[in-house]
């Protein structure tokens, strides 16, 4: 494994594994097999309703807590200081652990200046090793590195070869946040696994087109959790470090980038309603 070192000096695994939409005993049996195959940082969140099943495979691992880097995330219906200072202690709870190496505000809507507060106080109490926020679009993560004491270590964002999110990273960069991307794959829409522009590259590495969208990411300086509920294929997604992408390559599949999200745009009135509305709704 590779590893890359956050703004606090935390080492973070450059490919962890992904558990959102997976649920219950099927997740637990998917950490128990990404831990077999060899990851080593799970990303779970309050909303995804699995911490307790993420616990229960690490418990059930018997790898020691500080060999697997956990993430999990402050859901919105937990955006104020006090709710997110209890959900902290509950994500705890869930996750059957002492303390948790990342912790991030899920979306960047309600009070969530108080929210990184309670992360503040909680990384000085020694229960989050590192502290930091997802979805955060340019404006926003500005905004919060700009007046919060600490700056965020890692900002996880919508990120894939179809939105590459070139000036996010840029200003990411400029302030000292670890780029983590989201939905590596774009979930499998527009035919990810089977691009040409990824298949042929691939093909002279005998990789897949999945490694290569892999490959090409973290060797952009970004950090991926694929997810799979296939052993075969969580394998298959660790398996990218034995191969180098050329600049030619890298300029193949930058042309791939259409700059815009293939989910939900934060700059859209709609979809701020549909996702804060979501945050009223789904309370964890
Ligand atoms: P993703 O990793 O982009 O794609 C997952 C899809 O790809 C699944 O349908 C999976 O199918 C398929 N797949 C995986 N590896 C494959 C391979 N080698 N070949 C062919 N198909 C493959 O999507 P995601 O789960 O949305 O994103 C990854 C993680 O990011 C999540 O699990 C979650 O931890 C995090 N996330 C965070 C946010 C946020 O707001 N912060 C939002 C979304 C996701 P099978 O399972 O059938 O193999």
């Amino acid at each position: 494994m590779e590893y890359v070192s956050l703004n606090n000096g935390v080492k973070m695994p450059k490919v962890g594994y992904g558990v959102f939409q997976v649920a219950g005993e099927e997740c637990e049996r998917c950490v128990l097999d990404a831990l077999d195959v060899g990851y080593r940082a799970i990303d779970t969140a309050q909303s995804y309703g699995n911490e307790a099943a993420v616990g229960s495979a690490l418990h059930k691992s018997g790898l020691a807590r500080d060999e697997v880097f956990l993430t999990t995330k402050i859901w919105m219906s937990n955006a104020s200081y006090e709710k997110a200072r209890a959900s902290i202690d509950k994500s705890l709870r869930n996750l059957q652990t002492d303390y948790i190496d990342l912790m991030l505000i899920h979306q960047p809507f309600g009070d969530y200046y108080g929210a990184y507060r309670a992360m503040e106080e909680a990384y000085r109490a020694g229960k989050l090793r590192a502290i930091g926020v997802s979805n955060f679009y340019p404006d926003r993560l500005i905004d919060l590195c700009q007046f919060a004491e600490m700056t965020p270590a890692v900002n996880q964002v919508e990120t894939h070869v179809y939105q590459q999110q070139k000036t996010a990273h840029e200003y990411m960069k400029k302030y000292g946040v670890q780029h983590e991307a989201w939905g590596p794959f774009a979930e499998g829409k527009k035919n990810c696994f089977t691009n040409p522009v990824l298949v042929g590259i691939g093909e002279k590495y005998a990789k897949s087109a999945a490694q290569v969208a892999l490959r090409f990411l973290i060797q952009s300086d970004v950090v991926v959790i694929p997810k799979s509920t296939h052993k075969d294929r969580m394998a298959q997604n660790l398996d990218i470090f034995n191969f180098t992408l050329t600049e030619e390559d890298i300029d193949a599949i930058r042309a791939l980038d259409e700059g815009q999200s293939l989910f939900f745009n934060h700059y859209d009135p709609a979809t701020v309603e549909m996702l804060t509305n979501m945050g009223k709704t789904r309370i964890v």
